[in-house]
């Protein structure tokens, strides 16, 4: 008979119940334990990703990640090992204390290891029994004399490039690595990956600098040998071309002032060079004497009045009244001024307008070169007082020149203790300023005031 007519399905059917609800809520306390379990390890991760964006050097960094990973995973060790495109292997950058020094030297090729296989596949892989995994690389265990039972490898991955593995090792109470577990050592991994990079940044960083001051070394050594040899000689062709111009009949004068012109030229061009190598190498000196600025900025100005008419540019000094007096040398002063003229002359165009003021600032005489030339681009500011450094290519540029008047100009401004800058727009022209200072043991004094 089917029912509970004997009285006993009711309570069969209650225990039944019964049974499925403490099932349920038994169910219902794992979860929620799981659940408790997995936000305290995203706590933590969170806690830890925090604290080690604030740690920035590199290897301190790389020890905390696998300390964590060992911590997090509850493994008994944790490794990062990046790949050394040089030799196609990894090698060991972080590992447990007692063993950095043994692994540094340890090589895991990519064939016949976990690490490899994660770094070839640029995907996890979790090994439940190291002992019976043909992949599992033992060299490492005979070096170190510990024993591998379980492990698990993550790649290191950065925008699509694979630097490297993260792997851990024996999870206590030999429990198996669970998803979990691969979520977290991909956590890591992402920033382990992000440092692996920024450290090959900084290290390329770090050899094209020291490319280019052996580069800077070479063309230094070169100027000066160069700048040297050309010297003598080219006194000479001066020397006796003038000499000659004075017996010739005037018929042969163009061929020996065209001579003299050219020579004079180069001389300006090895002058210019050997004056901000000495300048470099410290060789050059300074002789103090008292400069009426109002006086040589009129003098220079006046120098290229004529260029200037003939260009159909206007060329005008506006010299503020009282005295403009700094302590220097007046043929570098003179330099100075004549290359930021000659510049504004040359990249001025015919009804341009140049001006050249002077004027007395707290501990200075500024004196600002003004046109309203083709200016400069924002992107060349930054290098335009290097040597050589022209905004057209040398070779396709209109104007003449070698990329060396501001270097040069710069190179005097500092001698004096001064300083020299620009402010530039493209179409709108340019204006270059210098500041000499008055008294130049006070100049430390009055740049700390003024130019704050
Ligand atoms: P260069 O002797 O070849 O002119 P400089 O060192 O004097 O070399 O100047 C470097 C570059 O800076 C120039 O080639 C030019 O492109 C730019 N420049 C300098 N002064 C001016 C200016 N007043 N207006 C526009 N461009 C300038």
């Amino acid at each position: 008979m089917v029912g509970g007519s004997d009285g006993h399905f009711p309570i069969t059917f209650a225990m039944f119940l019964l049974f499925r609800v403490a099932w349920f809520l038994q169910g219902f306390k794992y979860n929620l334990r799981r659940m408790d379990s997995r936000v305290r390890t995203l706590e933590r991760l969170l806690e830890v990703t925090r604290n080690l964006s604030a740690s920035l050097d590199f290897e301190p960094f790389l020890q905390s990640l696998v300390m964590t990973a060992c911590e997090l995973t509850s493994s008994e060790a944790a490794s990062i090992l990046q790949h050394d495109p040089a030799d196609d292997q990894l090698h060991f950058v972080a590992a447990p204390h007692h063993q950095r020094d043994l692994l540094r030297a340890a090589l895991v090729p990519l064939d016949g290891s976990v690490a490899g296989w994660a770094f070839r596949n640029a995907s996890p892989l979790v090994v439940a029994e190291a002992k019976r995994e043909k992949r599992h690389f033992k060299a490492v265990d005979q070096l170190t004399g510990d024993v591998t039972r379980s492990l698990v490898a993550v790649p290191l991955v950065f925008r699509g490039a694979t630097l490297g593995v993260l792997e851990a090792i024996n999870k206590t109470g030999d429990a198996h690595y669970t998803e979990d577990d691969v979520t977290i050592l991909e956590t890591l991994a992402a920033m382990a990956a992000s440092a692996l990079r920024e450290r090959q940044l900084t290290l390329q960083v770090q050899t094209h600098q020291s490319e280019r001051a052996e580069l800077d070394r070479l063309k230094s050594d070169f100027i000066a040998i160069t700048s040297h040899e050309l010297r003598t000689p080219l006194g000479l062709i001066l020397g006796h071309s003038t000499f000659l111009r004075e017996l010739v009949a005037e018929e042969h004068y163009e061929q020996l002032d065209i001579i003299i012109r050219n020579a004079t030229r180069l001389k300006e061009i090895v002058e210019n060079l050997s004056n901000v190598d000495n300048y470099q190498t410290g060789a050059a000196r300074v002789r103090e004497r008292t400069v009426a600025m109002n006086q040589l900025v009129k003098d220079v100005t006046d120098f290229f009045v004529a260029e200037a008419r003939r260009k159909n540019v206007t060329l005008q000094a506006e010299i503020a009244p009282g005295s403009l007096v700094v302590e220097g040398e007046e043929g570098k002063i003179a330099i100075i001024l004549s290359n930021l003229i000659k510049n504004a002359l040359a990249f001025t165009d015919p009804g341009g307008h140049i001006a050249v003021a002077a004027e007395r600032v707290p501990g200075y005489v500024k004196v600002t070169v003004v046109d309203d030339g083709i200016g400069i681009p924002v992107s060349d500011l930054p290098r335009i007082f290097e040597r050589f450094y022209q905004v057209e290519g040398h070779l396709t540029r209109k104007h003449g020149g070698m990329g060396l008047g501001l270097s040069v100009a710069k190179a005097m401004v500092e001698m004096h203790g001064g300083r020299i800058s620009v402010e530039s727009a493209e179409g709108k022209g340019s204006i270059f300023t210098v500041l000499l200072p008055v008294n130049r043991s006070q100049a430390s004094a009055a740049e700390k005031v003024f130019l704050s």
